[in-house]
């Protein structure tokens, strides 16, 4: 089921070859309890290594079950490892830090075994070889001969067809040598057992069949060649590969992570910086735009929207009435700006240019304490002129509180220069002055938003003054909004604007530019970063070896072995994240507290103002987005040193030191 054909296999020493294994022939089967003896550097090893898949031969080739392995990928040599292959070290190579069961449920998590039937049949095969009470162990605190019987449990557990022991008794004194040889051989009646020893006694109390190699070739073989072609029987050699549970790598990768906890920590902590300056750069730019907008919306109500004529100056009343009986609109107001010269009565009877406004489309002329002497219009009849127009105003020599109530009476008319000296006050509208404004613009006359419209309707249809309106939706869906404002350019000729939504997409637009060019110059870090944690990741690898070693002779595939050094990365990476995200979160607080106590307080206490910024805006979404970040930035890091870490020569890592 085993058999050697011409097999060599040839190392370059200097300009000389060096044939460890020399026109090997060779062919076991099932019953075969066979010892290969030899002196040191004869090529036993190299044997082993060559027919389990773990070395390649230079020439020549390695048939099992009558399939010529050269076929098979490194995969397909897993496998057949892991499912019929066990092997035994002379230095026991367990894996030191999983428990006793741990090392010998491993093989069969490898094979896919459910982990309870898994753990089941590792503590039967433990209780066998009389470690039962020593299960939940470190290997290291095991003898030598115990170590040894957790080994040769280790490879009895999977119950392969090959069992491939390299001086299994190397280590272990002549009794404990003797009573592992007995066990294995009890154990192994129905399998090719090929057994490397030095020790000549040992052979002949065990062995149905010597083998002697010197210097690459067989010397002596008790068994005689069988001529007969190896029968074909490729249904027994099952290489289809299981899936590796992720559980397993993980705790490689944990295990990894811990037993260097303080580097991985320091360089985590490391890593972090990046991080930290790329966070901290998104809260201050979330913070400003927060602050910005805030104010623009303190300024410009968020929730109007500005109808404007593409064409004419002016929104006509049909025009007006069927907009506002447009489903998405709730409310329609004209927003006029009425320029009217009008005649006032002053001492030298002058006309003037008054600009009538309603008063709730530019209260902030009011805002300021003191602005507003008296009150704001409420009837129709009633205004708010500024105080300048109140003191042109004949028969008022002086402004003070007694001034209000006094009867405004004012002329509109287009033609002023024609009435200008004979003006008859019966066509006037007469207004009662409610409150005086100490505004700078001294031609702005306030009215109630009726009154306003009433004054306007007038002369809505005469085309002479710019008129807008001002609109307040029913809907807050983005595309009933770009429904609406299609169909009132389409139908109606006229503008939708949401001054806000322009301003505050500005702002965003200037921020995102800002947080790009800041994240673009934490890149740098990032990529020493990255550089850190692919020499992190690569050392951790060199640190692992001989464990990698283990793993391959175990049936693990390089996929299982690169799965570990990935996950360990990205544990680097979310420990990276996770201090980034807890120091960048201090850091903000801290900056908050700092400008509220320094600055905002002292500004507000001589302003008089409320100022209330919160400098840099803790973003949850941004914090999550670093984790996420973080783990896949590191697994990339990570991604070169794995696949170095599958393509280790496993039989090197395995060899004595
Ligand atoms: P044994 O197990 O019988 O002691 P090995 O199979 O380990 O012997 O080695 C056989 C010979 O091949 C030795 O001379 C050894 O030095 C040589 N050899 C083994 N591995 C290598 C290698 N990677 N490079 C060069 N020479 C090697
Ligand atoms: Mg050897």
């Amino acid at each position: 089921m085993l058999k050697l054909q011409n097999t060599y296999k040839t190392y370059k020493n200097g300009d000389e070859l060096l044939h460890a294994l020399h026109d090997v022939t060779l062919e076991f089967h099932q019953g075969d309890f066979a010892f290969l003896l030899g002196e040191s550097g004869s090529g036993k090893s190299t044997l082993l290594n060559v027919l389990s898949g773990l070395d390649v031969p230079s020439k020549g080739s390695v048939f099992i079950e009558g399939t010529d392995t050269r076929t098979f990928s490194k995969k397909d040599y897993a496998t057949f490892r892991n499912n019929h292959v066990g092997f035994i070290f002379q230095e026991y190579n367990l894996i030191d830090h999983l428990s006793v069961l741990d090392n010998v449920t491993l093989p069969l998590l490898f094979q896919g075994v459910d982990k309870k039937e898994a753990k089941e049949r590792a503590r039967n095969e433990l209780e066998k070889i009389g470690l039962k009470k020593h299960v939940a162990k470190k290997p290291q605190q095991l003898s030598g001969g115990q170590q040894q019987r957790v080994a040769i449990a280790r490879a009895l557990v999977t119950n392969p067809k090959i069992i491939l022991a390299d001086e299994p008794t190397g280590s272990l004194d002549e009794a404990m040598g003797e009573k592992t040889i007995a066990y294995l051989k009890k154990h192994a009646q129905d399998k090719v057992v090929i057994v490397v020893t030095h020790n000549e006694e040992l052979a002949e109390k065990f062995a149905n069949r010597t083998i002697r190699i010197q210097d690459g070739k067989i010397l002596d073989d008790s068994k005689e060649e069988t001529n007969e072609t190896a029968s074909v029987d490729e249904k027994t050699l099952n290489i289809n590969p299981p899936k590796v549970p992720l559980g397993i790598l993980f705790k490689f990768a944990k295990n990894n992570v811990f037993s260097r906890i303080f580097r991985t920590f320091l360089t985590s902590a490391i890593v972090a910086i990046g991080f930290v300056a790329i966070l901290l750069l998104t809260f201050i730019v979330l913070g400003i735009r927060g602050s910005l907008s805030d104010a623009v919306a303190s300024l410009i109500p968020p929730d109007e929207y500005q109808l404007h004529p593409i064409e004419d100056t002016f929104i006509d009343s049909d025009t007006f009435n069927r907009v506002r009986d447009h489903e998405h609109v709730e409310d329609l107001r004209y927003n006029i700006r009425l320029n009217i010269p009008s005649r006032y009565r002053t001492l030298a009877e002058n006309t003037h240019e008054l600009t009538y406004l309603a008063v709730p489309f530019d209260p902030f002329a009011f805002e300021r304490d003191g602005t507003l002497h008296g009150r704001l219009p409420e009837n129709e009849n009633e205004v708010v002129i500024s105080l300048r127009t109140a003191l042109s105003l004949r028969e008022m020599d002086m402004v003070d509180e007694e001034s209000y109530g006094y009867v405004f009476d004012l002329v509109e008319g287009y033609d002023i220069r024609a009435d200008h000296l004979n003006s008859d006050f019966s066509e006037s509208k007469r207004f009662t002055i409610v409150g005086m404004s100490e505004e700078t613009q001294p031609q702005n006359v306030y009215l109630s938003y009726d009154a306003l419209l009433k004054l306007a309707e007038q002369r809505l249809d005469e085309k002479e003054y710019k008129t807008s309106a001002i609109a307040y939706l029913s809907t807050s869906d983005d595309g009933d909004i770009d429904a609406l404002r299609r169909d009132l350019r389409d139908d109606e000729g006229l503008v939708l604007r949401n001054v806000f939504g322009e301003i505050t997409t500005q702002i965003d637009d200037v921020m995102f530019t800002a947080l790009q060019w800041f994240v673009g110059i934490s890149l740098i870090s990032l990529v020493v970063a990255g550089i850190l944690i692919g020499l992190v990741i690569y050392t951790s690898v060199l640190e692992r070896v001989r464990e990698i070693g283990i793993l391959t002779a175990l049936g693990a595939r390089g996929s299982n072995i690169r799965g570990i050094f990935l996950i360990e990365s990205g544990i680097g990476g979310l420990l990276s994240g996770t201090i980034a995200a807890v120091a960048a979160v201090f850091i903000a607080l801290g900056l908050n507290r700092l400008f509220n106590n320094f600055i905002e307080a002292p500004l507000n206490l001589l302003t008089g103002g409320n100022l209330d910024i919160t400098l840099l805006d803790v973003s949850i979404p941004a914090i999550a987005l670093v984790l996420v970040a973080g783990v896949l930035y590191a697994m990339l890091s990570g991604w070169i040193p794995s696949k170095h870490a599958t393509k280790l020569n496993a039989v090197s890592a395995l060899r004595k030191e």
